[in-house]
């Protein structure tokens, strides 16, 4: 069996061992990557890997998705899940995303103007789609466990050692595997990151987002509005059909209050908070709360680990950013680790690391940045930002040429097209 140690955690030797794997095939448990975590970006980091022909570990609890978010999928994302062969199996429960407006709704003396983004001002026929998070979910697993390349552990790790030359990982149930790449897709309190010894910095804003879905009397047209109110954005996104989901970021007990209104009470203030541009509104079953934060590592990768997803950045819901962020991670770190595997080289090493850190530092700073001070403008706290954010609301409306920059800079960085 050959068994090679790793230390000791906890008092038990750590040891890399051979297991009967979910496919009861016994296998290696030294894989090239193992990707810790299955919510969205984990499982399109897995099976990413997967498709450049790394052997790869996916460790992730299998359970259904918790929540009734949607994710307004934008252009590049699309593709990924296109070439991940992801996206052909969800697509029927998407909406377009045709025409997006950002709606000053702070009563303010300095008010901006009404802001409308249309995809056909760049030639595009959508700046991409929005799915709700299940149905998303369902395609990447389905696909995920196609892979013969890809190992599932149907479980949590719990210890994380870093060696000299692998990661080696025991799962809450006592599995045992090493890997020379780790991927940290394990969300907001990420166990690879502190095993990284990454700090991070974390700051949590006094809004929360209700999450919820309902139907409505008119046709959303493919457009989604972003009213922005002083307590900060309420969106409404297209869903397929005369339905839309709804983001209502708001005070921390506001939420609360929203959140356990009556069905008819709720449908009643979404609807004056949309102006009635869908009509009337009727909310579906299910509300979820998000108290918001911005969490930013010092470093998105080290010592054989890399950050994915909010594990790499957690920022507020505005402008569709979050999760687009983390499937161009996934993309990144698949395609160096896929590229050093093929050159005959370690996945994890230094180097790959550091290009990894390389790629996503301004994309994924730049991004934490423009979103923070978007929303602080919106915010009471904020007074000195709220005219600047008026006049920059004002150019983008008038300007065409600044206006089409930042429609293709919301969709995809410069320097990846
Ligand atoms: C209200 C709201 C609306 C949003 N709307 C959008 C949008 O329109 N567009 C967009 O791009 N983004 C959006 N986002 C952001 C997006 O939802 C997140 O970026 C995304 O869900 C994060 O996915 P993830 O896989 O990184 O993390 P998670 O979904 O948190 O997954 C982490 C997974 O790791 C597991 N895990 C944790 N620890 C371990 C362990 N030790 N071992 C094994 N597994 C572990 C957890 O159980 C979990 O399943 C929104 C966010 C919010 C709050």
């Amino acid at each position: 069996m050959g068994a090679q140690k790793y230390g000791k955690i906890g008092g038990l030797e750590f040891a890399a061992v051979r297991v009967k794997c979910a496919s009861m095939t016994d296998v290696s448990t030294l894989f090239d990557a193992a990707v810790i975590g299955g919510g969205p970006a984990g499982l399109a980091a897995a099976i990413s890997l997967a498709q450049t022909g790394a052997r790869t570990a996916l460790v992730a609890r299998r359970a259904p998705y918790a929540d009734n978010r949607t994710t307004a999928l934008l252009g590049a994302s699309v593709d990924l899940l296109e070439s991940l062969d992801v996206w052909p199996r969800c697509q029927d429960k998407a909406a377009a995303l045709e025409v997006m407006r950002l709606v000053d709704d702070t009563g303010r003396l300095f008010r901006a103007p009404e802001v409308r983004f249309s995809c056909h001002e760049i030639a595009l026929d959508a700046f991409g789609y929005n799915i709700d998070n299940r149905s998303l979910m369902l395609a990447l697993e389905e696909r995920a466990a196609e892979l013969p390349g890809l190992v599932r552990f149907d479980d949590e790790a719990e210890n994380i050692v870093v060696g000299a030359d692998d990661v080696a990982i025991r799962t809450a149930s006592a599995q045992f595997l090493s890997a020379r790449l780790v991927v940290g897709a394990d969300g907001r309190h990420s166990l690879c990151r502190e095993a990284a010894g990454i700090e991070v910095t974390r700051r949590e804003l006094a809004q929360t987002a209700l999450t919820f879905n309902l139907g409505h009397a008119r046709p959303h047209r493919n457009v989604s509005t972003e009213f922005h109110t002083p307590h900060g954005p309420c969106v409404f996104v297209p869903l397929p059909g005369d339905r839309s989901s709804v983001v209502w970021v708001s005070a921390p007990a506001e939420a609360e209050r929203l959140a356990g209104l009556s069905d008819e009470d709720l449908s009643a203030a979404i609807e004056k908070q949309s102006h009635s541009i869908l009509g009337r509104m009727n909310v579906a079953p299910g509300r979820h709360l998000f108290p918001l934060a911005i969490e930013r590592p010092k470093s998105f990768a080290r010592d054989r680990i890399a950050l994915v997803g909010e594990a790499a950045h957690v920022i507020p819901p505005i402008g569709a950013q979050g999760l687009n962020l983390g499937l161009r991670d996934a993309a990144d770190i698949a395609r160096l680790a896929g590229d050093a595997i093929a050159a005959g080289q370690d996945p994890g090493a230094d180097d790959v690391l550091k290009r990894y850190d390389r790629a996503r530092r301004p994309d994924i700073l730049s991004r934490t940045f423009a979103i923070d001070i978007a929303n602080r403008s919106l915010l009471n706290d904020f007074l000195p930002l709220q005219p600047v954010r008026a006049v920059g609301m004002h150019l983008l409306g008038a300007i065409g040429p600044l206006r089409r920059f930042a429609m293709r800079e919301g969709l995809t960085p410069t320097w990846r097209r």
